[in-house]
């Protein structure tokens, strides 16, 4: 047996990968000529990959990690717990301390009477679960033909077959196809697809595409609607300030479930607790996963309102996982909550960091590629066009001038991803103004130079 260790030389370790590791969302061939970068270790902010690089996360690894990289508190309460009780389950009439301690945290932190939690190992299978609690309710309550769940385009939720069909990534779609009963209405992306509407017309016009689609599929067919409160995957696309209000209303007056997928504006993200009560919104269900455990340990959870809760006890519910509550788990993730409690992180990013990174962020308008700045507490994102006026698209093949700009960033050492040809980010919610002000230096430079560099190859053409 090989031992691979840190101290391998970075080629060796990259040809291994290539053999042996089949990666997420990657042309596997491709990126296994070129050779994967690879982490070593973390702090803070900072990644360090083995060449010795510091590498300024701007994503937070996958928008996750809120509470910034190298706590130590977390590693001791994960060894503490293994020694204490590694694992057990919550099946069959059995609980565990980290598990009810969790489930009640989660209580009091969510909104409203969000009071019940069922636990899985991420954001996909919480999204499963919450398919099967929706039908399960309405069934329950006598009405098994409710069970068509609205989405939206453009939404991600999970990676799962049936998470990813509630989703709305079409190239998902186009790999592991759809499941029965879900309906997909149109994003709030003003930028890309507002037309000659002002925001605020387009806000209210998306949002009664929702009405539209529970009178034409029937009240009595439609057991949800689910959306994330900013899509993050997306591209960060925040709604008019119309959409919201306008989606509430149509959920309370036709009596359809809402659930909120607060896998990414879940735990201070957009400096409240959940993204809901930064948008004013009230769900029956969150979906929640990512920052629960700052990435730490994969943890997931529906958190569950109380009539929903009850309905679903009236009868056994067949459905669990094996590390639902996993011990380890909830452990680490309640350490977690009580480092962003007790220092006041939330508070901060609401406050201090968040203003800061907004008006850094707004002033990348003054760059000749940006054409939209969006924020929301610690997650933004811009569009970049070859002409701002008509908000025009670029001749080239979606994505490819995104891709020009992530390659420049990376090589500068930021993290910030594509998404087409918007840019994102979602840095860990701890980050200093100091840090700011660095990570801003790094991603002037990379758009100045994606400028450049598109500008040579004759890219920087609107389409027809
Ligand atoms: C990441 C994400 C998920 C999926 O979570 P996993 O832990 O990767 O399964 C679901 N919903 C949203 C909004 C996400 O961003």
């Amino acid at each position: 047996m090989v031992t691979i260790t840190n101290h391998m030389p970075t080629a060796e370790l990259q040809a291994l990968d290539a053999a042996h590791h089949v990666h997420p969302f990657s042309a596997n061939t491709e990126l296994g000529r070129e050779g994967a970068r690879v982490i070593t270790r973390a702090k803070g902010v900072w990644l360090t990959d083995s060449e010795g690089e510091e590498i300024l996360d701007g994503m937070a690894g996958l928008w996750c990690v809120n509470i910034g990289y190298g706590r130590d508190e977390l590693a001791e309460v994960a060894a503490r717990q293994m020694r204490e009780l590694p694992y057990y389950n919550t099946f069959f009439k059995t609980t565990h301390v980290p598990v009810i301690a969790l489930a009640q945290k989660l209580a009091e932190l969510a909104p409203g009477d969000l009071n019940h939690v069922f636990f899985s190992s991420g954001g996909s299978d919480a999204n499963d679960t919450n398919i099967r609690l929706v039908r399960t309710y309405w069934q329950n309550k006598g009405q098994s033909d409710k069970n068509i769940i609205i989405s939206r385009k453009n939404a991600y939720h999970g990676s799962s077959v049936a998470s990813s069909a509630l989703g709305g990534m079409a190239g998902m779609h186009a790999q592991s196809g759809m499941i029965p009963n879900i309906h997909h209405i149109n994003q709030p992306n003003w930028w890309a697809e507002g037309g000659d509407m002002a925001p605020a017309e387009f806000g209210l016009a998306r949002a009664r595409e929702l009405e539209e689609a529970i009178l034409e599929l029937g009240q009595d067919r439609v057991a949800a609607f689910i959306a994330e409160p900013v899509q993050g995957a997306g591209g960060v696309i925040v709604a008019p300030d119309t959409y919201w209000p306008e989606i509430q209303r149509i959920c309370d007056k036709y009596g359809i479930l809402l659930i909120a997928d607060e896998v990414i504006c879940g735990f201070g993200r957009t400096g409240n607790w959940f993204g809901c009560e930064t948008l004013g919104i009230r769900p029956h269900i969150m979906t929640v996963a990512k920052g629960m455990s700052s990435g730490y340990v994969p943890i997931g959870a529906s958190i569950i309102c109380d009539e929903v809760a009850e309905v679903i006890g009236m009868d056994e519910f067949n459905h669990g996982y094996t590390y639902s509550g996993h011990p380890v788990a909830a452990a680490v993730a309640l350490e977690n909550l009580r480092i962003l409690e007790e220092e006041k992180i939330v508070d901060r990013v609401r406050d201090v960091t968040a203003p800061y990174l907004k008006q850094k962020w707004e002033a990348l308008l003054d760059h000749p590629l940006v054409g939209e700045a969006k924020i929301v507490g610690m997650m933004g994102s811009i569009a970049l066009t070859p002409n701002k006026e008509s908000r025009a698209k670029f001749a080239s093949e979606p994505g490819t001038i995104g891709y020009i700009c992530r390659e420049r960033c990376f090589k500068n050492n930021v993290i910030m991803r594509h998404v087409g040809d918007r840019m994102i980010i979602s840095p860990p919610l701890v980050i200093t103004p100091d840090e700011i002000d660095e990570m801003f230096v790094r991603i002037r430079k990379s758009l100045d130079e994606a400028h450049a560099e598109i500008n040579e190859r004759g890219l920087l053409k609107s389409a027809a």
